[in-house]
């Protein structure tokens, strides 16, 4: 795991406290969920919520889980046996990839992919197999020849991420069809990220890859409540998947954490059923934000690609004569007190993102207008 040493996002958070810059580095909200969620949490910690829940999670988040994914994609996922709770996202994705890949096995992910893929590939003892996302029309998107070229006979998996993180891109039915056929002939097991499926923009639509044909029997969908109802700290993560698949990543699950914490649970079985109403306000509101950032990044003179999804928009910054977005981030604490992500980070081949670097705007339109300002000052 030696590669794996230091993250740039512990560099530049650390940056951002010494100089007093604005952080729009890593993507944290910088307000809360909606209130009577955050009530349910404090109400369960008080009324003895407080001991290890079951192994698979509590009912009342499964049973919830599965009504969601039935209401919003008519995906029918039983709560006793098909749906998991994990810690975050993050542990899903890892325990899913340790259960399902052998040492040597083939993992494809597409670049540039989210940090914690790659360590949870290199944990395994599997070998990852990343495929460009190169800009086409404005959007990131994949080249199907190249993705079919990435599956060899020692393929196990393909991670997808959509709406993906760190470019923006909400994958279309027809990228979504290459994905599934691949899948289907080659015998691969999709495990989704699809933890920002509510935030999407301009009516675009998240579509799970489960819903194609022949999908939902190979696909490990995992998703979680940091994102969509705005408490990345609560890490509280839902697998859903096929008895089998289940079985595996549970039987990982229960030797890393175990189970996750209870009152989070209880409250986020309450917000899946009450709160999306909240959460297209949170939708809504992003979208402005996005709209208000990349209105300035622009002004400031970066090229900047409209992310259809997440909270995240990436630039090139070409036009600004730098070419080097780790030496650009590393000095724009200094230039304008703003720290930014370097998009190269997310590369097994880093020079294809070299020049680009990554912005969140999941934060209070005051801040985004500060730092819109403090770019248009010093990068003049
Ligand atoms: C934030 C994020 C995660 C982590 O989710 P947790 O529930 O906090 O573990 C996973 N994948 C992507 C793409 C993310 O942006």
């Amino acid at each position: 795991m030696r590669e794996f040493g230091t993250t740039v996002f512990a560099e530049m958070t650390a940056l951002a406290a010494r100089t007093g810059s604005i952080n729009l580095g890593q993507g944290f909200p910088d307000t809360d969920g909606p209130p009577a969620m955050l009530a349910r949490a404090a109400e369960a910690l008080r009324g003895g919520w407080n001991q290890y829940p079951p192994g698979p999670g509590v009912p009342e988040l499964r049973q919830a889980v599965s009504w969601h994914r039935m209401d919003r994609y008519g995906l029918a996922y039983d709560p006793d046996g098909e749906i998991l709770v994990t810690v975050g996202a993050t542990e899903a994705i890892s325990a899913a990839v340790l259960a399902l890949c052998e040492p040597g096995d083939e993992v494809i992910l597409f670049e540039p992919y989210y940090d914690s893929y790659s360590a949870s590939v290199a944990l395994a003892g599997a070998v990852r197999k990343p495929v460009p996302l190169r800009i086409a029309e404005g959007r990131f998107t994949f080249d199907p020849d190249e993705l079919r070229a990435a599956a060899g006979p020692r393929t196990r998996a393909i991670l997808v991420n959509s709406p993906h993180n760190p470019t923006g891109t909400v994958f279309t039915r027809e990228e979504l069809a290459v994905i599934a056929d691949l899948c289907r002939e080659r015998d691969i097991i999709a495990i989704t990220d699809e933890v920002y499926e509510h935030l999407t923009f301009d009516d675009v639509t998240h579509i799970p890859l489960a819903t194609f044909e022949g999908m939902r029997e190979r696909t490990v969908m995992i998703s979680s409540a940091g994102k969509t109802f705005s408490v990345t700290g609560w890490k509280t993560g839902f697998v859903c998947a096929p008895r089998p698949l289940i079985t595996a990543v549970q039987t990982v699950k229960q030797f890393l954490t175990f189970t996750a914490s209870a009152p989070w649970q209880l409250a986020v079985a309450y917000a899946l059923r009450e709160e999306l109403g909240w959460v297209e306000g949170l939708r809504a509101e992003l979208e402005g934000k996005r709209d208000r950032l990349m209105e300035g990044l622009a002004k400031a003179g970066f090229e900047v690609f409209r992310p259809a999804g997440t909270y995240f928009v990436q630039t090139d910054i070409r036009p600004l004569g730098f070419d080097d977005g780790l030496t650009l981030t590393r000095r724009l604490p200094e230039l304008a007190g703003v720290v930014a992500i370097p998009t190269q980070v997310f590369y097994d081949h880093p020079a294809i993102g070299r020049h680009l670097v990554r912005f969140a705007f999941c934060k209070r339109d005051e801040v985004i207008s500060e730092a819109v300002s403090r770019l248009l000052s010093g990068l003049r």
